[in-house]
């Protein structure tokens, strides 16, 4: 079954609400017409609502960085799925590698992150992914299946039908240092691998799993022509409307090659 891709960008802690729309402006006028991809823009909470308007009836989704796992109370700083779900967004990132490793989501926070989205009716993107010294010690596969199990083990397949996995190696997060398509291929495969013996054949077959690390125009077409790579999660080449569009153009060459 070939699995429709989905293109996401996540603007971390970049661009006001007027920078926001000063992109909007650009991208939405030299982005490719397509119907063969999904597009998802995950600007910052301060930006989702005004994106949420320029958004409206362009076919593009809009998603979120992070949420809390609480849906209301006294968490001062935080933001709940309720909350996203009325900005106009439809996912939302759990356990993003500067999460993890700056902000200190363990595999339980992420989990209940996970399961907060989903109650919303927000699709959850669960990123996960290896350090440098444990790719070098070849504790890559112990890593993702730890995150793996700690956001999926036990939710139902209605539940995992929901889920997009990102698998996005840390090393190649903002480093310039993409994973070979060879190296994100097999990565993948053993993720869907892990999907089969643990969530079930069908899900494994149907799960969107896509690649994050350094995606440029110069490189999507490569990674996402391998066969188990369903999309990017683009930090950087996200922020540029037209670098972003010619990852778009490259996006939609890979689907016509698949
Ligand atoms: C990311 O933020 O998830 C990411 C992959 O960033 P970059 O593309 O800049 O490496």
């Amino acid at each position: 079954m070939k699995r429709r891709s989905l293109i996401a960008g996540n603007w971390k802690m970049h661009k006001t609400p007027q920078e926001t729309e000063a992109f909007l402006d650009v991208f939405l006028a030299v982005m490719p017409r397509m119907s063969a991809l999904d597009v998802l823009l995950i600007p910052p909470y301060t930006s989702l609502d005004r994106a949420g308007q320029s958004l409206q009836g362009t076919g593009i989704s809009l998603g979120a960085q992070d949420l809390h796992f609480e849906p209301s109370g006294a968490y001062t700083g935080a933001i709940s799925g309720t909350m996203l779900v009325a900005c106009g967004c439809s996912y939302v990132l759990v356990g993003h590698s500067e999460r993890r490793h700056t902000f200190g989501d363990d595999d339980a926070a992420v989990r209940r992150k996970l399961e907060a989205a989903l109650n919303v009716g927000l699709s959850p993107i669960l990123c996960i992914g290896e350090l440098l010294e444990e790719r070098r010690s070849g504790r890559t596969e112990e890593v993702l299946v730890r995150q793996l199990g700690g956001g999926l083990d036990g939710l139902d397949e209605e539940k995992v039908e929901r889920v997009v996995v990102a698998y996005e190696p840390v090393w190649a997060i903002g480093t310039g240092e993409t994973a070979t398509p060879q190296i994100a291929q097999e990565t993948i495969a053993t993720i869907r691998g892990w999907l089969a013996n643990n969530v079930g054949e069908r899900m494994a077959v149907r799960t969107r799993v896509l690649y994050g690390g350094s995606v440029k125009p110069e490189n999507t077409l490569s990674l996402l022509v391998q066969p188990d790579i369903d999309g990017a999660l683009v930090g950087g080449a996200s922020l540029e409307p037209t670098a972003f569009s010619q990852i778009l153009d490259a996006a939609l060459a890979a689907t016509e090659e698949g």
